[in-house]
This record gives C-alpha cells, structure tokens and sequence, in this order.
C-alpha cells in the first residue's frame, strides 16, 4: 500500500463500534424507535460511537431545521415563588434570594431592546404565582410588549414565551389572546416516582400534564423538558422521558443537566459526576434530535454552567434555540435556579456580541427579526 492509500484507509475506516452506532441510529430513524436502541445511545460513552450518533443528529438537524439558530432574549422577570420544589434556587422556602417584580416598564423595555437586536423571540420567565393580580400582570406585559415590539421586520411584534408554570386553562386562554403563542412547562421528569421525590406532595404530575395538554388544545406551539442526572433518576427514566416528549406531541424541548443549589434540600444528595451529567445531557439533545427530527430543541444556560463552551456542543448535538440572558443586571443574582449560573456581571449587549461568536465558530447562523418556530409535524 502506498502511503496515501493507508492514509485514505485510516481517514475513512469506521471502528466496530462506529458500526454498531450507525445501525442503532439507523434503527431509531426507521420510524420504530426500540426502547433498547435509545437505552443504549443514552448509555455508551465509547467515543466513537458517541461521534457517530451526534453526526447523525446534527446532520438530521440540518436536513430538516436548516442551518439557523433561534434566539430567544430570556427576561425572568419575577423570582416570587408560592411553589417549594426541592432542587429549585428561588423556592418558596429559601429566604436568601431578595424577591423582586420588575416594573412592567423595564419589562417591555428590555423586549423592545431583543427586538432591536434581531432576537425575534423572548420568554418571560418568573417563579409561579397563582394569584388574578399575577395573571393580569402578565397579559399586560404580552400586550405592551406585542404594542412596543412591532416593526417592518416583525410586522406582528416579537414572538412570546411564556415561562410562568401550572395556570388555570382560562389564564392560560387569556395569555394566549393577549398574544402569547408558545408555553414553555418543563415536565422536569416523565416519572411519577421522581416527580413525587423533586416536588412537596401538593404538587401533582397529574395536573402537569394536564397542563401540557390545555396548552396544546389552546394552541400555543408547546414546549416541555427535563432535568438529566437527577438523584435517582435511570437511563431507562430518561428513555421514558423520550416518549413522553413524543407522546405529548412537544413543539420544542428545553433540558438541561441538573445541578444542585446550596440553598436547596436536594444539594446534599449524590449526582453523577460533572462530566458524566454533561456527556449525558448531550447525548439526550442527540437522541431527542434523532427521534424527532423537526421540533426546536434549546442548548440551555445549565449546560454553559457544567462547561464554558456547553451551549455550543449543545448546538453541535442537534440543539437549535438559545435564550440569550437580557434580564436587567440589578436583579440577575436573585434570580438563581442553580448554582455558577453564567453571565450574572454581563451585561444584556454583552452577552449578545459573545453569542453571536459562539454561534459561529460551530458553523451555524442566527436567524434574525423571526420568531423562528418549528415546522408543525404531521
Ligand atoms: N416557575 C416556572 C419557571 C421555572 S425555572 C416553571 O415552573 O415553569 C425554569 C426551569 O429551571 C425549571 O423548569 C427547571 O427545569 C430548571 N431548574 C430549576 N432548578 C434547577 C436546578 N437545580 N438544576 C437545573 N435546572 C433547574
């Protein structure tokens, strides 16, 4: 053989596992995804393998989502909380963040200024309130900032998320007529057995989903999740996650590794290892990508937590959204879920100009005054 012949052998050989990795990922996309294919995608940590099935989600990313990434300017708005749940910073329970409301002047504010920026989209994100005065609020903040944000671009405004928790199906009506089109309710674990173990027993898995499902009749275009490398939770808990999201019929999936908040009962129970709960956390954007190849998937703040260049290896397993932090900088710090939550000193601008170089260097481009929807499936 001459020495560019072995070259050309080595470049293109394909390792054992490599073979065994394109075969479960051709059985996944066959349409009859097996519950011991995606068992093991979750579980292999060969590197080879683990290369080809994120090639393989990527690609499935670009055949049926394009090239674009998807910006959403995250404005969490409120960290008052009636909720207690266990791994959760701003619990209801924990006395040291200071609660804050922003104004609903800084709040359409700082939506018109992810409109200018090209954003397309945002979510309002708060803690969970229940009460009509909150309710109010919250449709007054949708219709000034659909009022502040129209433009030539974005004739309708910007797109609007919603991320406030479980409502009654009239609240969720009237966000909706006020111009809401998307809900963003983490399941935070398909499990009943782990959601009864993550949440005080007044919080029922039952009216979760029942939410998930007003929602979608509603028809706000719905988005759900989990956390990955919760205490106690089984590769085979997080194969049943990937059903769910397909059961459910989720137009985008939000998940990131789960880490623990000092302030929180569940920071003293035994997780995986870093490293274990990131590669974990990819290989669900991977699977997710595979098993539904159109919706919209987010590369999440958790995952830029666990590592500095996390949202992008996100991007590269087959994510195709991310929230750009725009929350004012004088209540970022009391807004922490978890704990090494990034950007806390950067400012809204820039956080913009250092994502636009992370979106690049893996060689995707930001879909710009969109709101940057998936395509509905059939
Ligand atoms: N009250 C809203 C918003 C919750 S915060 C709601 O219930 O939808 C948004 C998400 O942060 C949660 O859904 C949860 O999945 C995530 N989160 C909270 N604490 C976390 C932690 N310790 N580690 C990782 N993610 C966490």
């Amino acid at each position: 053989m001459t020495t560019a012949t072995v070259q050309f052998v080595r470049k293109t050989a394909v390792t054992a596992p490599g073979v065994e990795a394109q075969a479960m990922v051709a059985r996944l996309q066959s349409g009859v995804p097996d519950r011991e294919t995606l068992r093991r995608i979750l579980a292999t940590d060969l590197a080879d393998e683990v290369e080809v099935i994120r090639q393989a989600a990527e690609q499935a990313l670009l055949t049926h989502c394009g090239d674009t990434v998807r910006l959403r300017g995250l404005i969490e708005f409120s960290n008052r909380c009636t909720l207690d749940c266990y791994y959760c910073g701003i619990r209801r329970s924990n006395r040291a963040p200071t609660r804050y409301t922003l104004a609903l002047d800084e709040i359409v504010e700082t939506a018109r200024w992810c409109g200018e920026q090209g954003y397309g989209s945002v979510v309002l994100q708060s803690g969970e309130r229940r009460d009509e005065k909150f309710a109010a609020f919250v449709t007054e903040a949708v219709r000034a900032i659909k009022a502040a944000t129209r433009s030539d671009a974005l004739r309708e405004g910007v797109g609007i998320t919603l991320c406030v928790g479980e409502q009654s199906p009239e609240t969720y009506a009237e966000w909706y007529e006020a111009g809401a089109h998307r809900y963003l309710l983490r399941m935070e674990t398909s499990s009943p057995r782990l959601f009864a173990a993550l949440h005080p027993a007044e919080q029922r898995y039952a009216s979760r989903v029942d939410c998930l499902k007003t929602l979608k009749a509603i028809g706000y275009r719905v988005g759900t999740g989990v956390m990955i490398g919760l205490p106690g939770q089984t590769v085979d808990d997080l194969v049943d996650d990937l059903f769910f999201f397909r059961d459910i019929g989720a137009d985008m999936i939000g998940m990131g590794p789960y880490i623990p908040h000092e302030q929180t009962p569940m920071h003293s129970a035994s997780v995986r290892d870093v490293p274990a709960r990131m590669t974990l956390a990819l290989r669900m954007i991977a699977a997710t990508r595979l098993l539904l190849p159109s919706i919209n998937i987010a590369a999440t703040t958790a995952l830029q937590t666990l590592a500095p260049d996390g949202r992008e290896q996100g991007l590269r397993y087959g994510a195709n959204v991310i929230m750009p932090q725009a929350t004012p900088l004088h209540v970022r710090r009391e807004y922490t879920l978890y704990d090494g939550k990034p950007c806390l000193d950067d400012s809204a601008g820039q956080c913009a100009a250092c994502l636009e170089g992370r979106i690049t260097s893996v060689g995707r481009r930001i879909l710009r005054d969109q709101w940057g929807d998936a395509t509905r499936r059939v």
